[in-house]
């Protein structure tokens, strides 16, 4: 094959011990992640990840953008493998990188070796190639202090590999070393931006979406999908376990103060959340929960919203402002189906004057009234599993 991906380690290499599992798990992820797009050998050897093709059918482009969008990876580029043999590395330049060069004013050479036996050292490899290639390109002068292009070699152990500059990678840590988590979404801009932010640290993730038909559309229900489907798209596939949420907000209505509403809800979803997350093996709850943004969102409301679950809350936007959230939206491709106008449960009911720093005893108080616990096993019993994959057609 004339193609291949070279992928970057990013602070995977940092973790000592735990190297070897970090990259085991990233050679997983990237092979499940080529599946769709043909026959891929993936390898790591010195900190980077090969992606190579088997055959010609393999869909190349379609690859690339799914190695753009994998955690763990700093950097990424895409080589024309060849011989180690400065004739053979210089051929490879001409024809995989010629074009790009004819484009641009100036560039250099930068060269690596890995492979100590190889006869030039970099800085002559550096000057071969770059002399040949200022002959064979007038056009387009050396200037190593302010290229406008910079052509790359590698000589590794097995080939020598030649590219132009490298693109940046998704970063983070691969998916999966981080545990896994449970991530109540919305239908907002906030939570599948916290999703992403925690998938990105290596977390797994599975959601739990809470909606209350008819009072919310099956558009709604749609529509938190395709956002979870969005995500999918770094973190791999995903279940979204969707709960029917219209019993319990119809108790509260009945029988809670309004100015508590907001709140009781809050805390039924954090808690039917754990349930899930415990049976199904996440140590996390996530949440796009943000200082200050909702009445909902003050510390003494988060402390009661809180003090119904025993595993610790991840909450990665709490000290972000909301151009800041929005921007990540945007970047990660969430932001123009979040902005779509269906309802979500939280809107239903909402109480005209909230309460903003309720106290523990005031709120439980409040929901006296309820039978949580038959409340909470409906709900639990109303749990729809539905499995999420990128390839999945858009449901919007
Ligand atoms: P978002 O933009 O994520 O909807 P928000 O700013 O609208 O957040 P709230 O509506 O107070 O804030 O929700 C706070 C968090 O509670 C959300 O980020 C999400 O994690 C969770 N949440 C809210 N509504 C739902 C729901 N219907 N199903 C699941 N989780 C929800
Ligand atoms: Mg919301």
């Amino acid at each position: 094959m004339n193609e291949i991906f070279l992928m970057k380690l990013g602070e995977v290499v940092l973790k000592g011990a735990n190297k070897r599992q970090f990259e085991n798990r990233l050679r997983q992820n990237v092979r499940r992640r080529m599946e769709p797009y043909g026959n891929f050998d993936v390898y790591i050897l010195q900190s980077t990840v090969y992606v190579q093709p088997m055959d010609e059918s393999a869909d190349l482009d379609g690859a690339w953008e799914a190695c753009r969008s994998i955690f763990g990876v700093v950097s990424l580029c895409r080589c024309r493998p060849c011989e180690k043999d400065i004739d053979a590395i210089f051929h490879a330049v001409e024809e995989y990188l010629g074009e790009d060069l004819d484009a641009v004013e100036s560039f250099k050479v930068e060269s690596k070796r890995s492979d100590k036996a190889f006869p030039l050292t970099s800085i002559a490899i550096s000057q071969e190639i770059g002399g040949r290639l200022a002959e064979s390109h007038p056009g387009c002068r050396v200037d190593v202090h302010n290229p406008a292009y910079t052509v790359y070699v590698e000589v590794r152990d097995y080939a020598a590999y030649v590219h132009g500059p490298a693109e940046p990678g998704a970063g983070g840590l691969p998916t999966g070393v981080g545990g896994r988590g449970m991530c109540l979404l919305s239908g907002g801009i906030d939570s599948p931006v916290a999703a992403y932010m925690m998938a990105r640290r290596g977390m797994e993730i599975e959601c739990v979406h809470f909606f209350s038909y008819p009072y919310t559309s099956q558009l709604a229900k749609d529509k938190v999908l395709e956002l979870a489907r969005l995500v999918t798209r770094y973190c791999g596939r995903m279940t979204v376990n969707v709960v029917s949420f219209t019993e319990i907000q119809e108790a509260i209505r009945d029988n809670c103060p309004e100015e508590y509403f907001t709140l009781i809800m809050r805390r039924f979803m954090m808690e039917i959340s754990q349930r899930i997350a415990k049976q199904d093996g996440c140590g996390a709850l996530i949440t796009g929960e943000n200082l200050g943004q909702v009445a909902s969102q003050t510390m003494e409301a988060m402390a009661v919203t809180g003090a119904v679950v025993d595993i610790p809350i991840f909450m990665p936007l709490v000290g972000m402002d909301k151009e800041q959230i929005v921007a990540v939206a945007r970047n990660i491709g969430t932001l123009e189906t979040s902005i779509l106008p269906y309802e979500d449960c939280c809107t239903v009911f909402t109480p005209k004057h909230p309460k903003t720093k309720p106290t523990l005893g005031q709120v439980l108080h409040a929901e006296e009234k309820l039978d949580r616990e038959t409340l909470i096993a409906q709900a639990l019993g109303s749990v729809e599993k539905v499995t999420v994959r990128y390839h999945d057609e858009p449901r919007l």
